[in-house]
């Protein structure tokens, strides 16, 4: 018995070495042809590298019982390592899946114009802080702060990094070690990890929380008004919506009781709207000039949600507090680089003109005739074929914006119908490996796609796409 595993193991051994005496050298793939052609391109010393990388890796896989690759198996793997090593991962997608602002695509698409104004400074040098009139250092505020100050009608503005920079720089700079009020049903996570609770400890502000999850009054925040008191703060509850036995304080009472006690009201709106959301069948979205017509302190908002820009956080209300949050050297940690201010700024001459609906690309899928998106999804539907449908659905806004609230669309459905039903997951797939990749959404068994939230302009990519996959999947 003890003899049998005895030679059981020498037996073992004797095969490993054999196959760890079969793995080429490292000069042996080296020169291979198809590395020869990589060390044309690449330096000599990172494809040396990735071979020995490599060659130890199956080493190691050896001595755990694998058995030897073959020396084109090693080339591959290693042509294919330098060229995910060289490409970028992040690439443009197509956004079909009927969410607007997708945080997880990269939120809002931005105008042409958007884009031109951060082609121009991204290349070359621009007066990002140089006043072209004295020549002497200037800010990078002031490529906005009137702008902001002209649309909402605050007395001052000041853009950071994101709007979770936002409400960070003015918990810190205007409540660190006193106490912010807020209702409970206000202290929420808005996806992401990103908890307002959190945010404010690391404010170092004291948070105290009144009323219940579904009810607030107004006497819960005067009750809870003490000489430490620093502000009054409104969350804009943003993705979600308690129903049934609710009651919640309206910004002009929270401004009223502020008056009274000299103090100010934070407002967190999230997405920050400037046009009339109801004009589109949508619920009301709190509009940032409302906010400063109300008299609050501070409201803050996202940069790439409803605004349509790219990702940054905007800071609008009274000089007084603007003025401490310019001045803070956390507004330094957290400030906004040259690219996305030149965009943002873009993004924002579009309200000012009045013409937000046609050219930012959020809003012209907001406003989009139900009958285009119908004529669209007939076009890609006929694309698949008999594989798909025209069905009636709802797109959602997302991004933090209308909980609960969506606009009409028409989807294309594939798999609704009998026999289809495993076409969904594979035809998902086979779109997500496009080139654009097209990112549809799957409800049960049902892959569907929405034209609303793909720009025309992207109309022919999906045509292509779907037919290359149902080609791929009828083989
Ligand atoms: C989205 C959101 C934030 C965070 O904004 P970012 O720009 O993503 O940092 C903060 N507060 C509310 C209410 C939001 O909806």
């Amino acid at each position: 018995m003890v003899l049998k595993l005895a030679l059981g193991i020498v037996e073992y051994l004797g095969t490993m070495e054999n196959e760890l005496r079969r793995l080429p050298s490292v000069d042996r793939v080296i020169s291979e042809e198809r590395i020869r052609q990589l060390r044309e391109i690449y330096p000599h010393s990172l494809v040396v590298d990735l071979v020995r990388q490599r060659l130890e890796e199956d080493r190691l896989a050896i001595t755990h019982g694998s058995t030897c690759p073959s020396l084109d198996e090693i080339v591959d793997s290693i042509c294919s390592r330098l060229q995910t090593l060289a490409q970028s991962s992040l690439r443009p997608v197509i956004n079909a899946s009927g969410v607007i602002l997708h945080t997880n695509l990269g939120r809002a698409p931005l105008s042409r114009e958007a884009t031109t104004a951060m082609e121009l400074v991204a290349a070359g040098y621009c007066n990002l802080e140089f006043d072209l009139d004295s020549g002497a250092r200037g800010s990078r505020n002031v490529h906005i702060e009137q702008l902001l100050c002209q649309l909402t009608g605050a007395e001052a503005a000041l853009i950071v990094n994101n709007n979770a920079s936002a409400v960070l720089l003015t918990l810190t700079a205007l409540a660190k070690r006193k106490e912010v009020i807020v209702s409970r049903g206000q202290a929420v996570e808005i996806g992401g990890g990103f908890r307002i609770p959190d945010v404010m400890r690391q404010s170092g502000a004291k948070l105290v929380e009144v009323g219940t999850t579904n009810c607030t009054y107004i006497y819960d925040y005067e009750q809870a008004i003490s000489p430490r008191t620093a502000a009054l703060l409104r969350v804009h509850a943003s993705n979600f919506r308690v129903e049934g036995f609710t009651h919640s304080v309206t910004l002009e009472e929270m401004v009223a009781l502020g008056d009274k006690h000299g103090l100010p009201v934070f407002d967190d709106l999230g997405s920050g709207c400037f046009l009339d959301t109801t004009a589109f069948g949508l619920t009301p979205e709190p509009m940032v000039q409302q906010s400063i017509a109300l008299g609050v302190g501070l409201a803050s908002f996202s940069g790439d949600k409803l605004v349509g820009g790219p990702q940054a956080g905007v800071i609008v209300g009274k000089k007084l507090f603007v003025d401490k949050l310019k001045r803070h050297p956390l507004a330094r940690a957290l400030r906004i680089d040259k690219i996305r201010l030149a965009g943002l700024v873009a993004t924002l001459v579009h309200y000012l003109k009045g013409e937000a609906l046609e050219k930012i690309p959020v809003w012209r899928m907001i406003s989009m005739p139900l009958d285009d998106v119908e004529r669209r999804a007939r076009l890609w539907a006929q694309a698949l074929g008999d594989l798909a449908q025209v069905i009636e659905g709802e797109t959602m806004i997302g991004g933090g914006s209308l909980p609960g609230s969506t606009l009409s669309t028409r989807l294309v459905a594939i798999g609704e119908k009998g026999g289809q039903r495993n076409l969904a997951q594979p035809l998902a797939q086979r779109l997500r490996h496009n080139e654009p990749a097209v990112i549809g959404r799957i409800s049960g068994d049902v892959l569907l796609l929405d034209p609303r939230s793909v720009l025309p302009e992207e109309n022919d990519v999906v045509l292509r796409a779907l037919s290359n996959a149902v080609a791929g999947l009828k083989q």
